[in-house]
């Protein structure tokens, strides 16, 4: 059975102070109300000044794991400003969210850049969430299947069978993300099969099979459950939603 995920995509919220304070109450609730399902994980991805923390935190919870928002390609060098994949392992990140829609839109994050950067996170051990999806423009012309795939062929089928197996895809319509404008149930299982199906055309039935695939774009607590109901639909990456415990962690009990 492939692996079912819940992330939390803080953005740039919460100060060390109230990243400590959102993660005590995650901890309280998930004692609370316990994952039953071994297939089921929550990944929590603060700001990069927090992960050493939450981290800290986290650490003895088997089913919550730390994902950074970003990394740099190279692992070392004259990058100011810059985190490398190395920094993120060494503080305890077991995965980095790449591609996410506002790093592809501000800080021109291309295809190319992100083949490097899936190429770095898995010579790491570290699992990649990579984000793809249309812009509301792309939909409106029919061509959210043509921008899909050609991301992730540009992205992500230089890579290896096992390779591949390792990436988790979020698949975010850009005209979803923090617009409180969700994807209908249906259009997400449709992109969703899409995307399993160009992979299996590239690796195979059983490798696409394997792939967790993430709906991601103004999922919250009352649409979690139809969204994942999708057979296709293996969890979620949620922004605003994960900023408050209690959604977040109805959020996750949503993904049965
Ligand atoms: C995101 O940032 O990946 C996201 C899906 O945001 P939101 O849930 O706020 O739409």
């Amino acid at each position: 059975m492939r692996k079912k995920i819940v992330a939390g995509n803080w953005k740039m919220n919460n100060t060390l102070s109230q990243s400590i304070s959102l993660v005590e109450n995650i901890i309280k609730l998930l004692k609370e109300k316990p994952i039953m399902q071994s297939e089921l994980c929550v990944v929590i991805a603060p700001p990069f000044i927090s992960l050493e923390k939450v981290g800290n935190m986290i650490n003895g919870h088997k089913e919550v794991f730390l994902s950074a928002q970003n990394c740099h390609s190279e692992i070392k060098g004259a990058y100011t400003g810059e985190v490398s994949v190395p920094m993120l392992k060494e503080i305890g990140c077991n995965y980095v969210i790449i591609g996410h829609s506002e790093r592809r839109a501000y800080f021109n994050e291309n295809d190319e850049t992100l083949a490097k950067k899936t190429n770095a996170l898995l010579k790491e051990d570290l699992i990649p969430i990579f984000c793809c999806g249309e812009l509301l423009i792309e939909r409106q012309a029919g061509n959210q299947e043509k921008i899909v795939k050609s991301q992730l062929n540009n992205a992500l089928f230089h890579l290896s069978k096992e390779q591949i197996k390792k990436v988790v895809i979020a698949y975010e319509p850009v005209w979803a993300i923090g617009t409180g404008v969700t994807a209908t149930s249906a259009q997400a299982q449709e992109m969703h099969a899409f995307i399993r199906k160009v992979i299996a055309e590239k690796y195979g039935t059983d490798c696409a099979e394997e792939i967790t695939i993430l709906y991601g774009g103004s999922c919250n607590a009352k649409n979690a459950q139809e969204l994942f109901a999708n057979a296709d639909v293996d969890g979620g990456l949620i922004g605003g939603a994960s900023l408050i415990a209690e959604d977040f962690i109805n959020i996750i009990h949503a993904n049965k």
